[in-house]
């Protein structure tokens, strides 16, 4: 029986995607990466933003014919569009044989061994216990996500992520070390921390700072980044772990949203652009090799020439190497719904083209910088890997999988860093 999964959106949902079809891997299933020759599709969807839900929701829709050439054949529909619109989805294209929401996660595996259960007993004798270790899903040997917490406390007033996802729900530090040290062993080099707002993550007493120190003491462990940062909780002692543990990245994703104080009280994001330029020189003090990062907003209700001037300030003082920019998506049912969505669309676009200059020029400055350096690489096999802080490199020469290599940088291309090694 082969699988195919599908996904939508942030690491999460890549991570949360790998998590669904274990139990399927568990029930003799292999992965396959066209949706043709597959028995089984495993949809994972997105809907923080409305593009991102339509995508999904196209190709549900285009699955139909899929579906119909056999009709044994088992679609799932999971995430955060199934938990926003679960029935609705069901009742719209009832050939999907089972929709999941993003809340239902720890029962995944009941809950598709339940829809499976009729249709494909002559596997009985393949299964494995669900508490057997999760086989990997996706094809990647060295670098692997491992979720710490779901869910997210905030309120920002334009997310819809705390409605779908729920409220923050940490894993135990036993269970975080156990699954570590079980990926390490088995030849992972790189583990990357998962969660909403990863650095909330609370654990009987130990904070987020505790835990990358006590994973910086596992053997063999080359590299840890962790996914995705609130800068609320970005303070002296992360600061200090990220110093103090050798195999931590310096690669931090500072998502500001807006550099407009009015725009960020109304968001609710709990920090003004004067902390967040005080936080980032704190940051860049301590770790002169940082590389940050950013997600911004454009287009909120309301915002004015004169805020996005400051998002431009902030951007220009802040200078991520990598910026995720959106156009303010309006989600039912959240804060700013209720607002008018006032900003008119050419605006909201050419707001975002001036944005996309400033990053995109940012970006080139930081891949300039890297011409002519040599920096370390995990490869990730056929000349391709990346750096610790997080820039993609690609080289000629003898690649040896999941080894640290030295690559010199000899130009760029398309974002990637060019080079050559002398490594065999
Ligand atoms: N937990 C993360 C963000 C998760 S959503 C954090 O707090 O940083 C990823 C990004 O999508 C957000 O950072 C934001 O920039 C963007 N986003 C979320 N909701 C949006 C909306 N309604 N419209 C446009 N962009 C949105
Ligand atoms: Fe959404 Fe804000 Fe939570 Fe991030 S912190 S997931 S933007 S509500």
């Amino acid at each position: 029986m082969k699988l195919h999964v599908v996904t939508f959106g942030c690491q999460m949902s890549v991570a949360d995607g790998e998590e669904l079809a274990a139990p399927l891997m568990g029930r003799g299933f292999t992965a396959v990466g066209d949706p043709d020759s597959a028995d089984a599709i495993v949809l994972n969807t997105c809907t923080v933003r409305q593009h991102a839900e339509d995508k999904a929701l196209s190709l549900i829709g285009r699955l139909r014919e899929w579906k119909d050439k056999d009709p044994e054949r088992v679609l799932i529909v999971a995430g955060c569009a199934a938990e926003r619109l679960g029935p609705w989805i069901q009742k719209r294209f009832p050939y999907v044989d089972l929709v999941v929401g993003a809340k239902s996660i720890e029962d995944y595996p009941k809950i598709v061994e339940e829809a499976l259960g009729a249709r494909f007993d002559a596997l009985a004798e393949t299964r494995l216990s669900f508490e057997a270790p999760l086989p990997e899903a996706v094809d990647k040997k060295f670098a692997a996500f491992v979720t710490i917490m779901r869910g997210c406390n905030y309120s920002c007033s334009y997310c819809i992520v705390p409605a779908v996802r729920g409220r923050e729900l940490y894993r135990p530090y036993e269970t975080i070390m156990a699954e570590v040290r079980a990926k390490v062993l088995l030849g992972i080099k790189e583990i990357t921390l998962l969660g909403q707002t990863v650095n909330s993550w609370n654990g009987a007493g130990l904070r987020f700072a505790d835990l990358l120190r006590k994973m910086g003491g596992i053997e063999g462990l080359e590299r840890i980044r962790f996914e995705s940062p609130h800068p609320f909780f970005v303070n002296d002692d992360l600061i200090k772990a990220m110093v103090e543990t050798k195999n931590v990245c310096e690669q931090l994703h500072l998502p500001i949203q807006s550099g407009s104080d009015r725009l960020l009280k109304i968001m609710r994001r709990n920090y003004t652009a004067a902390e967040i330029l005080d936080k980032t020189a704190r940051i860049r003090a301590a770790l002169p090799l940082i590389e940050l990062s950013t997600d911004i907003i454009v287009g909120f209700p309301s915002e004015t020439d004169e805020d996005f001037e400051r998002t431009l300030d902030l951007v220009k003082a802040l200078k991520p190497s990598w910026s995720y920019t959106f156009k303010y998506s309006p989600r039912e049912g959240t804060e700013s719904a209720a607002m008018t969505d006032d900003v008119p669309e050419d605006v909201k676009v050419s707001r975002l083209e001036r944005l996309n200059r400033v990053c995109d020029g940012l970006t080139e400055e930081a891949l300039a910088r890297r011409v002519g350096k040599v920096v370390s690489v995990l490869d990730e096999g056929g000349g391709f890997g990346r750096t610790r802080d997080g820039f993609k490199v690609s080289w000629k020469g003898a690649g040896t999988d999941g080894r640290l290599v030295a690559v010199r940088i000899t130009g760029t291309s398309k974002r990637i860093l060019k080079g050559e090694t002398d490594e065999r």
